[in-house]
């Protein structure tokens, strides 16, 4: 009962929620206990969550901004590539622009060295048109569809609205949709036949099992003068490169059009993160971001750096769909090894939630629907996604209906209940 401050650093890193039993958010737990024990609580972030900035806005939290960087370090250089452009004048399909490779091959002359940056491996194919940059997204959440090449539908994964994949863009009517997520494995061909001679580390969940590999790669990262350094999300964190001069983003739409409603919230962080890394020294540092639609507001104003402008337009978004702020999320996770066990189980609960008068006033239901991933170890994966506008009658209603479901269901199936998810997959 001695503690006076809190201090919740990076408070919008989704890590922070935890993701097992019991699925608890740090930051929020941090709020609870520092309400319980009259203490102060410091969010620091550089592009706080929408949550927390709605609170502070409200006046709920008190604003602080700091408004000049840590001395002697200049926002780095950010060019936007437009791949359509890339791709009408040089007529290829690959995912590294000339400009970025010739970039790069100049850092590397220069014994510098370069980071590029691939989205988490792209599990959800989409498809995205490479004349105007259009992409198929669901008239219900405004999520993108994903791409199911069996039965060549379009799936949204929060409402299971399902359509026939469009043979031309539905935007321009060109036949010019290709498909996007998957594949990137091949940036690596692509640098090291472009680089024979430079030394490309890949670091993602597959080179970094234990976690010394992880260490360990980032040492050999920083004693190699002219190496690339490529990964996921895991190398945009707080890392110290002052020999690295050029970042390189290979796609920000697979941030984009992840099929999450915070994707673009989560794009704007990733592209200001990893803005982050160039430049750290006393080197300048250039950030290049790739993508087929350089206009998208999330890109434009994380290149900005502009968080003010972005949440602004965000906050709109989420208004006008409903979702968090302006909701509570529970995304209901449906598993089994048995396909058919999982998705009864989703009906069965939806029939009991969709029967109350809550449905439709308090209480809006998507779904059933598969998961973004819809199956992992073996398990099948359905959830249903109830956006929750009222207070206290909508929760208690859900308890109950959750606790009769529990004594009547099968016992091979596991009912996971996330309570405000960081990601919906
Ligand atoms: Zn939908
Ligand atoms: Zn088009």
């Amino acid at each position: 009962d001695n503690l006076g401050l809190i201090v919740v650093d990076e408070e919008h890193d989704p890590s922070y929620k935890e993701s097992v039993m019991p699925r608890y958010h740090a930051r929020e737990a941090a709020v609870q206990l520092a309400k319980i024990l009259s203490a102060t609580l410091v969010l620091g972030s550089a592009t706080p969550a929408l949550e927390s900035m709605y609170k502070a806005r409200k006046g709920e939290y008190r604003l602080l901004s700091l408004s000049t960087r840590v001395p002697g370090r200049k926002l780095p250089q950010v060019s936007l590539i437009d791949l359509k452009q890339e791709k009408k004048e040089r007529g290829g399909s690959d995912l590294l622009s000339s400009t970025l490779l010739t970039e790069m091959s100049d850092c590397l002359g220069r014994g510098e060295q370069g980071i590029l940056f691939l989205n988490r491996r792209g599990f959800a194919n989409f498809l995205i048109c490479s004349r105007c940059g259009h992409v198929p997204k669901c008239r219900n959440c405004d999520i993108s569809l994903t791409f199911h090449k069996k039965d060549r539908l379009l799936v949204c994964h929060h409402c299971y609205w399902k359509e026939g994949a469009p043979d031309l863009c539905p935007a321009c009517r060109n036949i010019s949709l290709i498909l996007m997520g998957a594949g990137t494995q091949r940036v690596e061909e692509t640098l090291q036949k472009g680089f024979p001679h430079n030394r490309v580390i890949r670091m993602d969940a597959d080179t970094t099992r234990s976690k010394l590999a992880h260490f360990r790669l980032l040492e050999e990262f920083r004693q190699e003068r002219g190496a690339i350094l490529l990964g996921t999300q895991m190398i945009t964190k707080g890392l110290h490169f002052p020999n690295v001069t050029l970042v390189g983003v290979v796609s920000a739409d697979t941030a984009l059009n992840l099929p999450d409603f915070r994707a673009a919230e989560r794009t704007f962080q990733l592209l200001t993160q990893v803005s982050g890394r160039s430049g750290r020294g006393e080197k300048e540092g250039k950030v290049i971001v790739q993508s087929y639609n350089p206009t998208n507001y999330a890109v434009q104003l994380a290149v900005a750096q502009d968080y003010d402008s972005f949440y602004e337009e965000e906050v709109g978004k989420r208004e006008d769909l409903g979702y968090p702020p302006f909701s509570q999320i529970i995304n209901l996770i449906f598993l089994s090894k048995d396909r058919q066990v999982a998705e009864e189980g989703s009906t069965t609960l939806k029939k009991m939630l969709g029967g109350s008068r809550l449905a439709g006033e308090g209480l809006e239901i998507l779904g059933p629907a598969p998961c973004p991933l819809p199956r992992v170890k073996n398990f099948y994966r359905w959830h249903i996604i109830i956006k929750m506008k009222g207070d206290g009658q909508e929760k208690n209603f859900i308890r109950e209906v959750l606790s009769s479901f529990y004594r009547r269901k099968k016992e091979e199936l596991r009912l996971v209940v996330d309570v405000d998810p960081v990601w919906i997959m």
